[in-house]
């Protein structure tokens, strides 16, 4: 198993689930396996994650990537793999301390926010990683391969709204693209691409 492995993407393009199955895999292979997910996540209640299709896997949720490291080192795993990795302060830290130490690390994760915007970690997180697979979702509008998450207008603006699927949708960079500047004009505010004029 290549390690890191990171699968992101926007939201339902099936990344949760492609981690599960990783971590059955290993399951099933009798090897050691530890799961862990953001505390914040409250979408399904936190103990286990859990995929848009119903797939889930027992975890431990966590506010760090120290709470990470504090159970990695008292269970001794051989994989270990973390959901909504964008969501847990300090988990690049945890992931390099454990691939150093030869733990085989999965990764789910977001890789932009609803603007389009890299989370932090995620540029370090990728160059470290032996296999990144992008996971794209289907555009709700066109049905196009999608890549990002396009939060809707009438959404509330904070960066992570945890829980509140119905404010997002999956888009292609076209209708991502096209939806940003009809939120814009709707509010009053210039273009990105109008040149100021
Ligand atoms: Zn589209």
């Amino acid at each position: 198993m290549r390690s890191p492995t990171v699968y992101c993407g926007p939201m339902w393009g099936g990344k949760t689930e492609a981690l599960i199955s990783r971590l059955v895999r290993a399951r099933i292979q009798e090897i050691p396996v530890l799961a862990f997910n953001p505390h914040l996540n409250d979408r399904y209640g936190t103990r286990d994650i859990r995929a848009h299709s119903g797939a889930s896997f027992p975890a431990t949720p966590v506010h760090s990537g120290e709470e990470i490291l504090e159970v990695v080192r008292r269970e001794q795993p051989q994989v270990v793999g973390i959901d909504e990795f964008f969501m847990i302060p300090s988990a690049l830290a945890a992931v390099e301390y454990m691939v150093h130490r030869r733990i085989k690390v999965v990764v789910s994760t977001l890789d932009l926010d609803s603007e389009g915007v890299i989370w932090e970690g995620l540029g370090q997180l990728l160059a470290m990683a032996e296999e990144v697979v992008k996971c794209p979702a289907v555009c709700a509008v066109c049905k196009a391969d999608a890549y990002f998450t396009f939060r809707k207008g009438y959404a509330p603006s904070e960066r992570v709204l945890v829980g509140a699927d119905e404010f997002y949708e999956p888009r292609c960079r076209r209708c991502f693209d096209q939806g940003q500047e009809a939120k814009r004009a709707a509010t009053g505010e210039g273009s990105l691409f109008d040149g100021g004029s």
